[in-house]
């Protein structure tokens, strides 16, 4: 087989907004580089499409939303050509994969093992699911017949971040699509170009014409959409204070629907008597450095008993050491880049922070020397030991390969309260051999998604979203995704 390197070399990179399906010249003059965090080397300039493009967007996904080309097509006919869309995703699993490691520094084992396939994997089961979900009718009195039924909104502008493009973006499309809606999405600056090429790939698949766009740009892209008033729902995943901006350009314009999937800051807590300490290290350790860090449910603080706190601590640096970075084009690379020089910027001076307020760095906390390519952005598996819970290290998203440790004296309310000293509410995990205390604590964790006696597995079949600052209106992935991009319609009838 051709190398990676080799392959990356021969690709051709889309450079243009794809609108309605077809990619088209923009109408702006604003540009963005595409750079390749593996070198740091530009890949590609992209238009910045400003509000001529969205307005553009819009128009096509109104048009084609009103006049109900897709909307109107059966459920089982929009599921199959979701999962047409599939498997030309699985078809093209290799290219983009390949784009999203370029764009993104993920090693290429992880973006053709999980992005590319999770990304086939989500339009397969929302087309699935399509012909599958049913309306409820009202327990209403003999005299009348009240049937309650989900309508598509209209046009979705799903906002995406650059850790999963592919993935989270299925995570919208698929569901989205699925209802009946009109999409636009809007990739990360940083991670555009797998999106773009993905929606190149649905008017193969039978999408109609007007019904999926691709604007690349940078905030103010999104921004754009968020105070559009042809938008009627906006699904976005990135940070808090991003959102919150979403929400306020929302509010001061249509009063659009608005979900926001965003940062974390989950908590492990391990108990003395937690099973097998061993293979709970492991799962820790990869629970934070998978993505170099860059997951939004990443177990980013560890909440341990100080009586098994050097045990654990000592099986995650064996593990970290293991997990060096390595060249995201190379196959048998675990660990690759982080997204960008600033994103490894952000997070070194977080470090230098910890150092400040007290916080020992136990392991790592350096860029590798050499770097396993020259300029890229890497940075070694990192824990910082003995962090105080009033500290920006133990209460902020740090994003990258860093895990906070907080050691507590045995006592359960103690872990607890530790475990939700912070604003979010993504995730969190409880390793006891105890099922009363795990199901206490499992149920005392406030967050959207609780592990017991493991972490970051799952399926599609379930939710995905938080609590508190973590998540607001809405669920990703599952049947509940759905509830993301209807409406409710209640329809009485007096007989
Ligand atoms: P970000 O908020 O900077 O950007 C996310 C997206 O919003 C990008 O496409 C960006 O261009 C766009 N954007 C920027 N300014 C905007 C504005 N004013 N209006 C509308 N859109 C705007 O986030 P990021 O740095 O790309 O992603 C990292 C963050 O995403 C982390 O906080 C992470 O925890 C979070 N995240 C959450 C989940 C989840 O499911 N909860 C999943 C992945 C990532």
């Amino acid at each position: 087989m051709t190398s990676w390197h080799q392959r990356a070399t021969d690709l051709t990179l889309p450079s243009r907004p794809v609108l309605g399906g077809r990619p088209v010249e923009p109408r702006t003059d604003a540009t963005f580089t595409s750079v390749n965090p593996r070198d740091n080397r530009p890949l590609v300039e992209l238009p910045a499409c400003g509000q001529p493009d969205v307005d553009r967007a819009v128009t096509l996904a109104r048009t084609a939303f009103e006049d109900a080309r897709w909307r109107h097509r059966t459920p089982g006919e929009r599921g199959a050509v979701l999962r047409r869309f599939a498997e030309l995703v699985e078809a093209h699993a290799d290219e983009l994969a390949l784009l999203e490691t370029l764009d993104t520094g993920k090693p290429i084992g992880d973006t053709t093992t999980v992005d590319a396939p999770g990304a086939a994997n989500n339009l397969r089961w929302y087309g699935e699911a399509a012909d599958k979900v049913y309306g409820e009718v009202a327990p209403t009195g003999p005299d009348a017949l009240a049937t309650i039924t989900r309508e598509p909104m209209g046009v979705v502008a799903a906002i995406v971040p650059w850790n999963y493009p592919l993935i989270i973006a299925t995570w919208k499309l698929g569901p989205a699509l699925a209802a009946g809606n009109s999409v636009i999405v809007k990739p990360a600056e940083q991670s555009p170009l797998a999106t773009l090429r993905l929606g190149e790939l649905a008017l193969e698949a039978g999408l109609p014409e007007g019904v999926l766009s691709v604007l690349p740009g940078e905030g103010a892209t999104g921004a754009a959409l968020s105070a559009h008033a042809g938008v009627d729902k906006v699904t976005f995943t990135g940070s808090t204070t991003t959102g919150r901006r979403v929400l306020a350009a929302a509010a001061d314009s249509n009063l659009k629907g608005v979900s926001l999937e965003l940062g974390g800051k989950s908590p492990q807590v391990v108990l003395a008597d937690a099973p097998n300490l061993d293979a709970a290290a492991e799962e820790i350790a990869w629970g934070i450095y998978y993505n170099q860090g860059q997951t939004c449910h990443a177990g980013s603080r560890l909440v341990i008993d100080d009586r098994v706190a050097d045990e654990v601590l000592a099986r995650i640096a064996e593990v970290a050491r293991d997990l060096q970075p390595g060249d995201p084009l190379d196959a048998d690379t675990q660990l690759g880049a982080l997204v960008s020089a600033e994103q490894q910027a952000r997070v070194t001076d977080y470090l230098d922070v910890a150092a400040g307020q007290g916080a020992e760095v136990v392991l790592g906390g350096h860029a590798p020397d050499p770097a396993p390519v020259a300029g890229g952005s890497y940075l070694v598996p990192t824990v910082l030991d003995r962090v105080a819970a009033d500290t920006d290290v133990a209460r902020e998203e740090i994003f990258g390969p860093v895990l906070v440790v907080q050691r507590f004296d045995g006592s359960e309310a103690e872990a607890l309260r530790l475990a939700n000293d912070t604003g979010y509410g993504l995730a969190g995990a409880v390793w006891t051999a105890d099922h009363g205390r795990a199901e206490r604590i499992a149920a005392g964790i406030r967050a959207g998604v609780v592990y017991v006696n493991c972490f970051d597995v799952g399926d599609l079949t379930v939710p995905h979203g938080g609590y508190k600052a973590s998540g607001f209106g809405g669920r990703d992935k599952s049947l509940h995704a759905l509830e993301q991009y209807t409406e409710v319609k209640t329809t009485w009838r007096q007989r």
